[in-house]
């Protein structure tokens, strides 16, 4: 979401005003198309967005850092890394969502979770090497049927379609 604002920001400069972005990774995914890459019709490069050039031509300083804490009353959010918290007179939060659940046993270590995006997409290709050494029909759980399960099901189908045998 911080991305429109950024490019509204770029768009219309407000005078007198120094902006920051605080974000992890500079790459943000665009999530609905990662079914899409989930089933191999596009490419990672095609839903990357790279919030770097996005902030430059918005003026704003990037930290890439994660927010780890605030404090309201001196007006400072705290940084990852080490980093000095950062004095702020407006913040605007969204670290989007997290999977809920995650630290149910064995979720970590054998479930594909689709939080944080970028993690997801490298996990998918772990998971293409392990299921092409199984040597017997893959099956595919998914847990949590939203739209985005339902897609996420048609995706790792269409994905899975030419495995040998198919799952
Ligand atoms: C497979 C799938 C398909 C989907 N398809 C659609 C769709 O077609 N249409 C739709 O409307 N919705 C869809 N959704 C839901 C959609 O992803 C969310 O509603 C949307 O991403 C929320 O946007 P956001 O900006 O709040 O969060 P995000 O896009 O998750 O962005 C959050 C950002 O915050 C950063 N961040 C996280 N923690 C911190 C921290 N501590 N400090 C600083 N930065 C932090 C992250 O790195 C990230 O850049 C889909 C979801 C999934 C999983």
């Amino acid at each position: 979401m911080h991305v429109q604002v950024l490019k509204r920001f770029a768009m219309h400069p407000p005078h007198g005003v120094r902006l920051t972005l605080v974000v992890p990774e500079a790459l943000a995914w665009y999530s609905g198309m990662v079914p899409g890459l989930v089933a191999r019709q596009v490419a990672p490069r095609d839903l990357a967005i790279d919030a770097v050039p996005l902030a430059r031509r918005a003026d704003a300083t990037v930290i890439l850092a994660a927010a780890t804490g605030l404090d309201p009353e001196t007006r400072q959010i705290a940084l990852s890394g080490g980093r000095p918290p950062l004095r702020y007179d407006v913040a605007s939060f969204d670290i989007g969502a997290t999977v809920l659940g995650d630290d149910l046993p064995g979720v970590r270590e054998h479930a594909l979770r689709t939080r944080p995006l970028s993690r997801l997409v490298a996990a998918l290709d772990a998971a293409d090497a392990r299921l092409a050494g199984l040597g017997r029909a893959p099956r595919v759980v998914v847990v949590g049927a939203g739209a985005a399960g339902v897609e996420l099901a048609c995706a790792l189908r269409a994905r899975l379609a030419r495995a040998s045998p198919p799952p």
